[in-house]
């Protein structure tokens, strides 16, 4: 369900529609009957990847099937039902080849999308189950172990606990909050950072881990003292989104200080700097500067700041279409 009283409306992995019928998951048969059931509409999760196709609208949707039998023996993900009562059904399915990033064909030739390629472009549906399907896979692979006594764990609840074989006790799938910030000064200047390892030009906004005991304005607070060294007066809620790279969700804010002088942090940043809105305009358009990508919500929220979409600065006729409304 798409939050109403946001700042940041419609963010690109924060649309899922379907109603994740949370008590269903508790039979232990259910999954059993919805893959027995040619009703049922299944997804595949192959690495980070599910197969996508293009409508007349340039709409990105998944490719859904009914289920298969071998689809008994895969990982299961019972993802939910939509509005006329249909089940949607992940499953975990794996290369025949190997691992895509090799010198074997580009799966994408064939459909194969990450969610960060197909994101922004798919529908509102379809975003929320690639998201939702992703979460729980990323989480299924590095979970196969308890943490209390080491033995092996098993899948249950429909795909969203998992069991340990020794003791029986129940682990439940984890989403690790982050905040992502811009901060302003008394000019309106946005404050950008480079992180230690990305590529030159590369700029965004600060963002971090919130650590045990730690509410999210606390959180943003410290990790820009941390990252360059200001003191933030305030800090305002805009947005949030899933984020399954491989477990967060990011939770926006705007952040304004009054301190101008920036002391980074080597560890974590390669260089941070004031821009205003008009030298960020010039450093978009002679490229000198690189946006994050269009699924993120540090994007939405450099765009927030800006006044207007980013695409719109580049190519101002542009600006009219369909996008530019909703970023804004
Ligand atoms: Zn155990």
């Amino acid at each position: 369900m798409a939050p109403t009283d946001t700042t940041l409306p419609d963010l690109a992995l924060s649309r899922s529609s379907l109603d994740r019928v949370a008590l269903e998951r508790r039979r232990p048969e259910v999954l059993t009957e919805l893959l027995d059931d040619p009703r049922t509409r299944v997804a595949e999760v192959r690495g980070d990847r599910m197969r996508v196709a293009a409508a007349d609208d340039d709409v990105l949707h998944l490719v859904l099937r009914a289920p298969e039998p071998e689809d008994h023996t895969r990982l299961g993900l019972h993802l939910g039902r939509d509005g006329e009562g249909t089940a949607y059904v992940g499953v975990v399915t794996q290369w025949d080849d190997p691992e895509p990033g090799g010198d074997g064909p580009d799966p994408a030739d064939d459909g194969w999308l990450t969610l960060r390629q197909a994101g922004e472009a798919l529908a509102t549906r379809d975003a929320g189950v690639f998201t939702t399907a992703l979460a729980l896979a990323n989480w299924h692979g590095t979970h196969r172990f308890c943490p209390r006594c080491g033995a092996p764990t098993q899948p249950t609840q429909a795909g969203w606990v998992r069991r340990c074989e020794r003791e029986g006790s129940e682990h439940y799938p984890r989403t690790d909050p982050a905040v992502i910030m811009s901060v302003v000064d008394p000019d309106g200047r946005l404050l950008l950072g480079r992180g230690a390892h990305w590529p030159e030009g590369r700029f965004s906004v600060l963002a971090g881990f919130v650590e045990p005991g730690e509410s999210f304005e606390a959180a943003v607070a410290r990790e820009v003292a941390e990252e360059v060294g200001v003191a933030v007066d305030g800090a305002r809620y805009l947005g949030n989104q899933p984020w399954p790279f491989p477990s967060s969700v990011m939770i926006g804010f705007e952040a304004t200080t009054r301190q101008t002088e920036l002391t980074i942090d080597p560890v974590e940043m390669a260089e941070a700097r004031w821009v205003s809105r008009e030298e960020y305009r010039d450093l978009l358009r002679s490229g000198a500067i690189r946006t994050p990508s269009g699924i993120s919500i540090a994007k939405r929220i450099i765009e927030h700041w800006l006044g207007q979409t980013v695409e719109s600065v580049i190519e101002p006729g542009d600006s009219m279409r369909p996008g530019t409304a909703r970023a804004l």
